[in-house]
C-alpha cells in the first residue's frame, strides 16, 4: 500500500440516499475508515443528496438509524448533528456553494450549455462506430453558446445540461490499492456538471466537497474508477493543486457478479438487523464478500478495520 503524503489524512463516507444502506457500504465502510485509522486520519460523514429525483428524506433517516445501529460514527459530524437540520455535510444544503464552484469555472470560460441527450451520444456511436471521447459533445454545443442561464433556472426541467470543458490528455494517480494509475479526461465527453433536471451533478459536488471539507484520502469502490482522472482535472480548474490520494476496493457482488443495488432488500442493513442478524455478522460477510477473509465468521467494526492493510 502506498500511503498518501501529508499525515495524517481526512477521509469521508459518502452515501447517496436513494435508498437503504447494503452490504456493500459496509465494504466502503471498512475501507474508509480502516484506511483513515491506520493513517491516523479522521472521517467525516458526507451526506450525497445533489439528485432531487432521486433522493429521498426517509432514506437518509434510515441511513443515520443504520449507521447508529451499527456502531459507526464519524469524527465529523455526528448522526445527531444531521438530523438536527442544515449541514454542510449535507449537499442539498449547500447550493450556494456549487453554484459558486460554477461561478469560478464560469469565469474562466470553461462552462457551456449541452442539450445534447443520452440519443445524440446513441446516434453518434451509431453513425461513427465507436463511442463520443475527448473534449466536446456530439452536438459541439460549446461552439453554439446555447443559454447557461436558461440551463441554471433550476425549477424548469430546460433540457440543457451545463458541461466543463475539461481539456485533454490524461491524469495519473498512485492508487493506495491498485498502483500506479492513469486514464484519460474526458473519456466520455466533457463533464457534466449540471444535469437537464437542474441537479448540480455528482462529479462537481464530489471535487467541490473534498475540496472545501480539506478531504485527501479518498477511498471508494472499484467502479468509480473511471471517474477518478475527470475529477482529479476538476480540482486542478477549480485551484487543487495536490488531487486526493485514491484507493479504490473491490465490490460486493451478486453471485453472478453483477454489482448490489440498493434495490436488492436481501442485503439492506435495516432489514439485516431487523431479521436479528448481529452487526458482528454483518461486518464478517461484507469482510468476507470482498476478500479481507476467506472464511465466513463474526466481526466487530474494530477487528473488520484490521483487515485492511
Ligand atoms: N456517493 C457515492 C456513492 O454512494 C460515493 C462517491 C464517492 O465516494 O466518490 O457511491
Amino acid at each position: 500500500m502506498t500511503p498518501p503524503a501529508g499525515l495524517p489524512p481526512t477521509s469521508r463516507f459518502a452515501p447517496a440516499p436513494t435508498g437503504r444502506l447494503h452490504l456493500g457500504h459496509l465494504a466502503n465502510a471498512i475501507y474508509v475508515w480502516g484506511l483513515a485509522r491506520r493513517l491516523g486520519g479522521r472521517v467525516l460523514l458526507r451526506i450525497e443528496d445533489h439528485d432531487r429525483q432521486r433522493c429521498r428524506p426517509e432514506y437518509e433517516t434510515a441511513l443515520l438509524d443504520d449507521l447508529d445501529r451499527l456502531g459507526i460514527a464519524a469524527d465529523e459530524p455526528s448522526t445527531d448533528e444531521l438530523r438536527a437540520g442544515t449541514s454542510s455535510y449535507r449537499q442539498s444544503d449547500n447550493d450556494a456553494i456549487y453554484a459558486s464552484a460554477l461561478s469560478a469555472l464560469r469565469g474562466h470560460g470553461l462552462v457551456y450549455a449541452c442539450d445534447c441527450s443520452r440519443t445524440t451520444f446513441d446516434n453518434w456511436r451509431a453513425a461513427d462506430g465507436r463511442a463520443w471521447s475527448g473534449p466536446g459533445c456530439p452536438g459541439a454545443c460549446r461552439e453554439r453558446r446555447l443559454s447557461i442561464d436558461r440551463a441554471l433556472m433550476a425549477s424548469v426541467a430546460s433540457g440543457l445540461s451545463l458541461r466543463v470543458a475539461l481539456g485533454d490528455g490524461e491524469e495519473t494517480w498512485d492508487d493506495m490499492l491498485r498502483g500506479p494509475s492513469f486514464a484519460p479526461v474526458a473519456a466520455a465527453g466533457d463533464l457534466p456538471v449540471r444535469d437537464r433536471n437542474g441537479n448540480w451533478t455528482y462529479a462537481l459536488c464530489v471535487v467541490v466537497d473534498d475540496l472545501r471539507h480539506d478531504v485527501d484520502l479518498v477511498a471508494r469502490g472499484e467502479d468509480l474508477i473511471d471517474a477518478t482522472s475527470d475529477q482529479i482535472r476538476l480540482g486542478r480548474l477549480l485551484g487543487r493543486e495536490t488531487p486526493p490520494s485514491f484507493a479504490h476496493h473491490p465490490l460486493v457482488r451478486r453471485p453472478d457478479g453483477s454489482k448490489l443495488s440498493k434495490a436488492d432488500g436481501a442485503t439492506a442493513i435495516g432489514e439485516l438487523l431487523n431479521a436479528d442478524h448481529s452487526p458482528e455478522e454483518l461486518f464478517g460477510e461484507a469482510a468476507l464478500r470482498i476478500g479481507l477473509i476467506d472464511k465466513l465468521r463474526p466481526a466487530s467494526f474494530e477487528d473488520a478495520l484490521r483487515l485492511v492493510v
